[in-house]
């Protein structure tokens, strides 16, 4: 397992302030659960071309990282962007959906929908309903983690990749005040 992480990050001042990331989830444990959830993804979806729905920001890694393991042919990747957490790490539960797409790409189709994580459940359920609305064949939720400790809406997850205990991760697309992101392992901060 990884050693502790010490980043440093500016505040808008400038100010250097440091910041301690105790590993959660390596890089080699999340190639391993991404690797397993597209082999299960592609016994699935054999003979069929799905559309992928990415959740912007949080999943764009995963997304990325899954879709290169799948050998099912997809139709199209599409994204949308919702958002319900501004600088708190705790979720406002007030869910914004900051990008849409067009019905007609969905109505009909076998859609995933690809989420980084399935915390209170409440950006998935507005996914879940927006994609729902547009007359989707088939629907899927896949997320790479579950926090089920905080749910408030009742949230199937198709295709889980890994559950977490109550604590706030970053690292591997999630960030805290976007940044973190780039981290190829998942940590837990450390206040
Ligand atoms: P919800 O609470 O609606 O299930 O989750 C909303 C979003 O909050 C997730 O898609 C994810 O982007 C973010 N989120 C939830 N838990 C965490 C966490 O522990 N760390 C980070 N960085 N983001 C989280
Ligand atoms: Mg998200």
């Amino acid at each position: 397992m990884a050693h502790i992480l010490h980043w440093i990050t500016r505040a808008s001042s400038g100010y250097p302030l440091m910041s301690t990331l105790v590993p959660l989830i390596s890089q080699a444990e999340i190639a391993d659960t991404v690797a397993r959830l597209a082999q299960t993804l592609d016994q699935d979806y054999a003979g069929k071309s799905p559309v992928v729905v990415g959740v912007l920001k949080g999943a764009f890694i995963f997304l990325s990282d899954l879709i290169r393991q799948m050998q099912t042919p997809i139709q199209r990747v599409e994204l949308i962007r919702l958002s319900s957490y501004g600088a708190a790490t705790n979720s406002s539960g007030n869910v914004k959906v900051l990008m849409d797409l067009p019905p007609d790409l969905v109505a009909g189709q076998d859609v995933i929908l690809v989420e980084d994580i399935v915390d209170t459940g409440r950006s998935t359920s507005v996914a879940l309903a927006n994609l729902a609305a547009c007359g989707p064949a088939s629907l899927k939720l896949c997320s790479l983690l579950d926090k089920p400790s905080r749910r408030q809406v009742a949230i199937t997850i198709d295709y889980l990749g890994l559950t977490i205990p109550d604590r706030f991760i970053v690292g591997y697309g999630l960030d805290r005040n976007e940044q973190y992101r780039q981290l190829p392992g998942i940590f837990v901060m450390e206040a």
